[in-house]
């Protein structure tokens, strides 16, 4: 396909390559929509194995930020980059610093930040060369670690989902499942343990799972058990593509609600297949809005209060998410679609009354 009948394919903005030889550079940033606001989305480093493959991922990952920024309900649009390359191998500060200033050059439509196969450390030589970053360390002013934010967001959004699907106000004495205790696994059951709930965890590494054990009196399952325990919610906090043919059916859980990204290993087909099991889906990149919330507070000077406090809001989302969903007898992911793309319309619509600025040459123009 070529690049212009990709960028159609789904209403791309722009896409810009970036290449510098005396750095080995070779990087693509595509900007999805900015309807709401600049587009913000990290930086994956991938040692892709051909170019095509790295501009399906690049524009692939900017369309979701468009979505995960509107429904989170921040004046942001959706972005992306890649840099093509072997994270373990091929960094170097000036290789980020060639790319902070290609991100400078964009003069603030898009702004970067971390992702796989980069690091804070990565970000702070881009800062070196452009304002437009966010993901930067709390030493030097940044967000620092999203987690705890995530963490947060993740369980308001169980909060939610229990009211919608069990009418409960509380989650005490209620079984949880936790897949992964990780970052944000860790921080989710300790959130979860306090509110009362029971913990049921797995995790491949065995001293994250003797940290919940013996803070939150968990109880532990085999990996692969996890989606056969008697639980009232699972949670999903490692990998993508965990709720498929082979998965959902063995489910006891009448909710499903966690921070990985991508759950549903195909959209359309498991979209449906919960809803048609009587599963409660909390649409993953609408609960796990709050690592986004969290970096994107670094834009007006970074709160840690006021990340939480945005975080809460998801709470909402998720059950205008869920009602909408009812009442047009749709799927959750379907509806939280529906709902992101209400928000871009409508912020569109404003951009119809006639503002004037001063622009740089001094005269008068509309924005
Ligand atoms: P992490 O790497 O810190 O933790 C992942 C954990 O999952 C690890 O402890 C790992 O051992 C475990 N794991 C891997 N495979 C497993 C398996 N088969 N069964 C059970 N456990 C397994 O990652 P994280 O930062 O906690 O993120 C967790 C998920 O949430 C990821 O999908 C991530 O993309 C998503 N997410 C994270 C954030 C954030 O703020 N960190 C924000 C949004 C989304």
């Amino acid at each position: 396909m070529s690049v212009f009948t990709s960028m159609e394919s789904k209403d791309h903005e722009q896409l810009a390559f970036f290449q510098d030889s005396d750095t080995g550079l070779k990087a693509i940033v595509a900007i999805h929509d900015t309807t709401i606001g600049p587009a913000l989305g990290g930086c994956r480093m991938w040692p892709y194995e051909s170019e095509g493959d790295a501009l399906k991922d690049v524009l692939r990952l900017s369309r979701g930020m468009s979505y995960k920024a509107a429904i989170a309900n921040l004046n942001l649009g959706g972005g992306k980059s890649v840099i093509i390359g072997n994270s373990k191998t091929d960094k170097s500060e000036t290789l980020f610093r060639s790319f902070g200033r290609f991100v400078e050059g964009l003069n603030g439509r898009y702004i970067t930040a971390e992702d796989v196969g980069t690091s804070v450390k990565d970000m702070e030589w881009v800062r070196m060369e452009t304002q437009y970053v966010t993901g930067i360390s709390r030493a030097l002013g940044g967000s620092g670690d999203p987690s705890p934010v995530t963490a947060q967001g993740v369980f308001v959004g169980i909060k939610a989902s229990v009211k919608k699907q069990l009418g409960k106000n509380s989650i005490a004495g209620l079984k949880v499942g936790v897949q992964g205790l990780g970052h944000v696994g860790y921080y989710l059951c300790k959130y979860l343990h306090d509110a009362g709930a029971k913990l049921v965890v797995a995790d491949l590494y065995e001293p994250s799972i003797k940290r919940v054990v013996d803070e939150f009196n968990a109880d532990v399952v085999g990996v692969d058990d996890i989606y056969d325990a008697d639980v009232d919610i699972y949670a999903p906090c490692a990998l993508g593509a965990t709720l498929n043919d082979e998965t959902i059916p063995r489910l006891k859980a009448s909710i499903v609600a966690g921070a990985a990204n991508n759950q549903l290993e195909n959209e359309l087909v498991h979209d449906k297949m919960v809803c048609e099991k009587g599963i409660l889906y909390a649409p993953d990149y609408a609960i796990n809005a709050g690592g986004l919330i969290n970096v994107a507070n670094e834009i007006d000077g970074y709160n840690r209060e006021r990340a939480f406090s945005q975080a809460e809001g998801i709470y909402d989302t998720l059950l205008t998410i869920f009602n909408l969903a009812e009442k047009e007898n749709i799927g959750n992911q379907a509806a939280a679609a529906k709902v992101a793309e209400q928000r871009m319309t409508e912020v569109a619509k404003l951009k119809n009354i006639y503002l004037t600025r001063k622009n740089v040459m001094g005269k008068r123009d509309q924005t």
